[in-house]
């Protein structure tokens, strides 16, 4: 054997030796399950909304009502930009009060919840482009504590934080979103956090149940291309004009969804629910992909 193929031959071995590593250690902590697990974009809004049992919080329990226990729960939050892809690999994530301006009862608040050391590794094995790394440091921010609090309140499922590395372009979101999907098959459920709408700068507390015509405008558009399942036009929202440019002034709350519809394949069906704007400028509508029955 020449030496130029000796060293194509082990590279060979040696990548499907750690592609097999990486299989047998998802089969450990993330064993396949018969069915797929739905996956969510949830509009998050308020932060209030972690202790308050209003519209929102209980349009999503009901949404969630009927989703069998998960094995983790892998939540994308707007809250988490950093450079490089992370996966929170903490036993205990602390709960990150991200905000200012609240009642005391909110800073108080925690979600003591277990983190997965094996499901965070499992998960960084099985996403080689881009690398994902393991983070000991950041936790639960809100945009996953403040759905999660009032949803799954026994703590008794483990749960991980996925970043957004904000350097890449929305395309790249998509796609990372659809290398996410196979863990749907192992009982992870996923749950991309932010809004569609969401434009702080123009907030407007006198509206607080109602928004502005552009950012209705908008978020009608957004839910009929949802529905449509018209991708690439969600992808490139930067070409929907001066409603988008108003509602997404930063792409932060917007990149979620982009994980999320990454993550629906041609058999699934998608649902809309809170389908509610709110202080003028922020729309609370949240997304459900699950696979088709009947
Ligand atoms: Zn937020």
């Amino acid at each position: 054997m020449k030496r130029r193929e000796f060293v194509a031959a082990m590279a060979s071995t040696v990548g499907a030796v750690s592609l097999q590593a990486s299989v047998s250690a998802m089969e450990d902590s993330l064993p396949e399950q018969d069915t797929m697990m739905p996956a969510f974009f949830i509009g998050h809004g308020s932060p209030m909304n972690a202790l308050e049992d209003n519209v929102f919080t209980r349009g999503w329990k009901q949404a969630m009502a009927d989703v069998p226990k998960p094995a983790a729960i892998l939540c994308i939050s707007a809250h988490w930009l950093t450079k490089g892809t992370w996966v929170t690999g903490m036993p205990k994530p602390r709960t990150i009060h991200d905000f200012r301006g609240f009642p005391k009862e909110l800073n108080e608040a925690t979600y003591a919840v277990s983190g997965s050391a094996a499901i965070a590794e499992s998960i960084s094995k099985s996403i080689t482009e881009p690398a994902v790394g393991l983070d000991q440091k950041w936790g639960l921010d809100h945009g996953a504590w403040s759905i999660l609090l009032p949803v799954f309140p026994n703590t008794d499922v483990p749960v991980l934080e996925f970043s957004i590395d904000y350097d890449q372009p929305p395309q790249w979101h998509y796609d990372l979103g659809r290398k996410l999907t196979s863990l749907r098959k192992r009982g992870v459920l996923i749950i991309g956090s932010g809004n569609i709408v969401h434009n702080l700068g123009m907030l407007n507390p006198r509206m607080a149940d109602s928004g502005f015509d552009w950012a209705i405008q908008f978020d009608d558009t957004l839910k009929s291309l949802i529905k449509e399942q018209e991708h690439s036009s969600i992808i490139h929202y930067t070409k929907l004009g001066r409603e988008a440019a108003l509602s997404i002034p930063t792409p932060d709350h917007y990149y979620p969804l982009l994980y999320t519809l990454g993550m629906q394949t041609k058999s699934d069906k998608v649902s809309l629910f809170n389908e509610q704007s709110v202080m003028g400028s922020i729309s609370m509508t949240s997304v459900r992909i699950e696979t088709a029955t009947g």
